[in-house]
C-alpha cells in the first residue's frame, strides 16, 4: 500500500500518517521531518533550506526536493508500502512522483482555514524525532505537561507561529490547485474537520 496525504499544512497528515504507519508497519515518511533532521545534523543542504525557505514558512525549491524523494523513495524499504506526508506540494513533483513510483493513492485531507490556525498555532511535537509524537494544547493535550508519552519533551516547531503561517497558508493556496488538477480523478478526499480517530477509521473504512 503506497499513500500520499495531501492538503495544507496542520491538517492531519502527520498524525494521520503516525498511526497508519504504526498500526499497518507501513513505513511512513515525512519530506519536513527530514529536512528539519538534515537541518539539525548540520547537513548544508538542511541548513540551506532551514535558513532560507521553511524556517520562514516558505516551500523548498523543487529541484532541491524532489531529488531528496528520489533518493528515499529508491532505497529497498519503500518498493512495497510507504506513507508519503509532505510531498508533491507543487505539480512539478506530482509529476517527478509519478516517476519515481506507480501505483500510489493519493488522499486529499480537508478543513477549514480556522481549523487549521487553530491546529497548527496550538501543536506541540515531540522533540524525539523517532517518537514522531504529536500533541494540541487545546484539543489533545499531553498527559503531562510538555512531555510526551515517550517522556520526551514537547517542542513548538520554529514554523507553527503567527507569522510563517500566513506565509504557508498562501504557498498552499497558490500551488494545491495546480496538484489537485494533475490528479483529477486519482485523488480520494476525507473530511479532516473531524477528529484524528474518526478521520483515521474513514481512511481504514475506504482501504478494507
Ligand atoms: P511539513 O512538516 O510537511 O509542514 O514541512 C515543513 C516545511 O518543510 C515546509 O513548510 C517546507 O518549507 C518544507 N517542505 C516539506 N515538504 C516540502 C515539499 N514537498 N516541497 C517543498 N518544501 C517542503
Amino acid at each position: 500500500m503506497k499513500i500520499v496525504p495531501l492538503g495544507p499544512p496542520g491538517v492531519g497528515k502527520g498524525t494521520l500518517a503516525k498511526k497508519i504507519s504504526e498500526n499497518f508497519q507501513i513505513p511512513h515518511i515525512s519530506t519536513g521531518d527530514i529536512f528539519r533532521r538534515l537541518a539539525e545534523e548540520g547537513d548544508p543542504i538542511g541548513a540551506k533550506a532551514r535558513d532560507e525557505y521553511w524556517g520562514h514558512g516558505n516551500l523548498v525549491p523543487d529541484e532541491i526536493t524532489n531529488e531528496l524523494v528520489r533518493i528515499t523513495l529508491a532505497k529497498p524499504e519503500y518498493r512495497e508500502n510507504f506513507i508519503l506526508d509532505g510531498f508533491p506540494r507543487t505539480r512539478d513533483q506530482a509529476e517527478a512522483l509519478d516517476t519515481f513510483v506507480g501505483d500510489y493513492i493519493p488522499l486529499l485531507l480537508t478543513a477549514s482555514d480556522q481549523t487549521i490556525r487553530t491546529r497548527i498555532l496550538n501543536r506541540l511535537t515531540c522533540s524525539n524525532k523517532d517518537c514522531e509524537g504529536i500533541y494540541n494544547s487545546v484539543t489533545k493535550v499531553p498527559k503531562y505537561a510538555r512531555k510526551c508519552d515517550c517522556g520526551s519533551e514537547l517542542i513548538r516547531r520554529k514554523d507553527d507561529n503567527k507569522k510563517a503561517l500566513p506565509i504557508r497558508m498562501a504557498e498552499y493556496q497558490k500551488n494545491s490547485p495546480g496538484v489537485l488538477a494533475y490528479y483529477g480523478g486519482r485523488v480520494l478526499e476525507i473530511d479532516a474537520e473531524q477528529s484524528s480517530e474518526k478521520i483515521y477509521q474513514e481512511v481504514i473504512n475506504l482501504f478494507s
